[in-house]
């Protein structure tokens, strides 16, 4: 059994990004939120602490920190807000990840100080419009054109984050660029920069929830890149994004932690101030059974997401691991939503109130980064039951 208890770096992490959630996006996010804008201001108050650095390097303009301190910040973040805290995750596990696991020295070097300082940020276009699930059927291509030394890229991708904002200085995306003797498709992840002629950027889409974070559909029309743009080697591109994705799902677990843990803080508010038959609904027992199984949900899916992030901080497989604690907070996230704004009765329908946002924004953490079915799909496999 891993020891995944916080160190005293780790607890000081927790006190800080707790503060700065509740001092200083829970005051203002509301409004970004209605608006459907991208709060700026508190991406670069983010990125003066230090959290779009936490898990990488100093060397590289990080915090030197580990997946376990990601995920503190992420759960304390969610607990107020998703857009902020889905903003930080997209950042760093998909934006500056795949750049620190695969890229060269130089691309370290190019990117990676000014991803991990928060002043710009990276996306990672992997889904399309004709596929997301079964990503192996990606369609966008990239031809090497070997006169100019330079990769021509063509296809669409769609719902990627943090790909539209001021600060967004690249996609990495995935492409076809080429075919194995027996057919099948070579596909290699290559960085795109923002503002490369024939790369356009669709408007935001309306959503459903995290309605202050940026999601935007990206076109590629004969799109020229420099051959050195090739993130890894050619054709590895499905394993990285496969890593990248393992990875992610911790980080995701996380924020459904901290979103299920925001809805008992809201709960327990709530509980305790609204009266009904003349007196706090809290001293109902049933009101009370509810809080209760919402904390136990909470806690344990910490424990999930932490025993994986202990694995990976320590080298070892959490495969398994990742998608039993995203599957698990990503549903549990959605139970507590539901009961969190229950217990707001009317309230809870209203988007004053914290909890209304966090109903809209639980649904997809069963969605993005890998679907509940594709988790017990992965975990199914790890049992040996998959073919
Ligand atoms: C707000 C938002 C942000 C996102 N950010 C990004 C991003 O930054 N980068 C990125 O690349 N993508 C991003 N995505 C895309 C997201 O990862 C995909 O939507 C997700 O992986 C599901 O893919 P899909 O939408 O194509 O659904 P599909 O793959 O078409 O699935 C539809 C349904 O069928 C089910 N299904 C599919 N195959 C099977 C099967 N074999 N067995 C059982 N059920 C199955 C799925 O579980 C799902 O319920 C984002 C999505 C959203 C909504």
């Amino acid at each position: 059994m891993l020891d995944h208890r916080l160190t005293p770096e780790h607890k000081e992490l927790r006190r800080t990004v707790e503060e700065f959630a509740h001092d200083v996006i829970a005051p203002k996010i509301g409004d970004f939120y209605e608006r459907h804008e991208f709060p700026y201001e508190i991406v670069r108050d983010m990125g003066r602490m230090g959290l779009f650095g936490l898990p990488f390097p100093e060397e590289y303009g990080g915090m030197g920190g580990d997946y376990l301190a990601l995920g503190i910040a992420l759960e304390e973040l969610a607990r107020v807000d998703s857009s902020v805290a889905i903003t930080l995750e997209a950042g760093v596990s998909l934006g500056a990840m795949p750049i620190f696991r695969f890229g060269t020295e130089e691309q370290k070097r190019e990117w990676l100080p000014r991803l991990c300082a928060g002043e710009a940020l990276g996306g990672f276009g992997l889904t399309e419009p004709e596929c997301g699930s079964d990503a192996g059927g990606t369609r966008t291509t990239a031809r090497l054109d070997e006169a100019t030394d330079e990769w021509v890229i063509n296809g669409t991708k769609c719902f990627i984050t943090n790909s539209g904002t001021d600060i967004t200085a690249l996609v990495t995306v995935t492409a076809v660029t080429g075919r194995t003797p027996d057919g099948k498709p070579l596909i290699s992840s290559i960085i795109v920069p923002s503002g490369t002629p024939g790369f356009t950027v669709a408007a935001p889409y309306s959503k459903v929830g995290w309605n202050a974070s940026d999601t935007r559909e990206l076109s590629f029309s004969d799109v020229r890149v420099p051959r050195a743009n090739l993130l890894g080697e050619e054709g590895r591109g499905y394993a990285q994004f496969l890593r990248i994705l393992d990875e992610g799902r911790i980080a995701i677990s996380a924020l459904a932690t901290g979103l299920a843990q925001g809805c008992v803080d809201e709960s327990l508010t709530y509980a305790r101030t609204r009266r009904a038959f003349g007196r706090p609904i809290g001293d109902n027992q049933a009101i009370q059974f509810k809080i209760a199984d919402m904390e136990m949900r909470a806690h344990t899916a910490r424990l999930a997401w932490r025993d994986a992030a202990s694995r990976l901080v320590h080298g070892e497989p959490f495969k398994k691991e990742a998608a039993l604690a995203k599957l698990y907070s990503s549903e549990i996230a959605v139970d507590n939503a539901r009961e969190a704004t229950q217990i707001h009765g009317g309230y809870g329908f209203m988007n004053e109130y914290p909890v209304a946002r966090m109903w809209r924004d639980a649904k997809i953490l069963e969605i993005g980064e890998g679907t509940s079915e594709v988790q017990r799909m992965l975990i199914a496999r790890e049992l040996g039951l998959a073919g």
